[in-house]
């Protein structure tokens, strides 16, 4: 449990963690705090968009959402470059109702989480929440979109302290969600532990261990190859 960040320190938490930000509009105070609670927060939670004509029109779809579901409908709009669109601060549509069990799960920051089978809970007063332009028909996800999806979760738990377990995807929250479609949560949540082992600035590009040197052979090795050669040379002789 947790009161939301400010949506200074929110931007900030982004920034420390290398996450490139869009800020569009007047996202700090758009919300939909006027029609219920934001917080405490418990986690944060990842969806894909679904389909869209232009990343720009997506991006401010989700700003301003639509009729029957007025936006903001996530706080950051993830383009399939890794740009996060910041579109709005507070409670904003876009976890609706889903499991208390997995809430309670995800407060625990439980491993295992349990199969989403309710719509009891109200999740936007209890999740950060991402959306990532991907049509959720097989297509491809670009490795820098992925890469600022686990930053930006891990940007939120390392800003309070929370483990990769208090990251979780819509369709672990909502029955019958799908999103992020092809994104494996077991490895998503895996690549945000790895994250939080190290500092905000980690770039995993740039710690990559050098590649091992090519080992000299060995003496087996070299006698193996001598006796080849001299059999082969006995075959020319004979
Ligand atoms: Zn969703």
């Amino acid at each position: 449990m947790a009161t939301p960040l400010s949506a200074s320190k929110f931007l900030a938490a982004l920034r420390a963690e290398g996450v490139h930000v869009v800020q569009v509009g007047n996202w700090t105070t758009h919300n939909r705090n006027h029609k219920g609670a934001w917080g405490p927060v418990h986690g944060v939670m990842q969806h894909h968009t679904g389909p869209y004509s232009s990343e720009a029109a997506m991006v401010e779809l989700c700003r301003t959402g639509y009729s029957g579901l007025p936006g903001p409908l996530c706080h950051g709009v993830i383009d399939r470059s890794g740009t996060v669109h910041l579109v709005g601060y507070g409670r904003a549509n876009h976890a609706g109702s889903g499991d208390d069990d997995v809430l309670a799960a995800v407060i625990r920051e439980d491993k295992k989480l349990p199969a989403d089978n309710e719509a009891n809970t109200d999740g936007n007063a209890r999740f950060y929440g991402f959306e990532a332009i991907n049509k959720g028909d097989g297509q491809a996800w670009p490795d820098a979109q992925v890469e600022a999806m686990v930053r930006a979760s891990a940007a939120l738990c390392r800003a309070h302290g929370w483990h990769a377990e208090s990251v979780i995807a819509h369709k672990e929250w909502q029955p019958g969600k799908p999103d992020p479609a092809g994104v494996d949560m077991g490895k998503f949540r895996a690549r945000v532990a790895e994250r939080l082992k190290h500092p905000a600035s980690w770039s995993p590009s740039t710690t990559k261990p050098p590649a091992p040197k090519p080992q000299p052979p060995t003496v087996e090795e070299r006698l193996t190859a001598l006796e080849k050669r001299v059999t082969a040379l006995e075959k020319k002789e004979s």
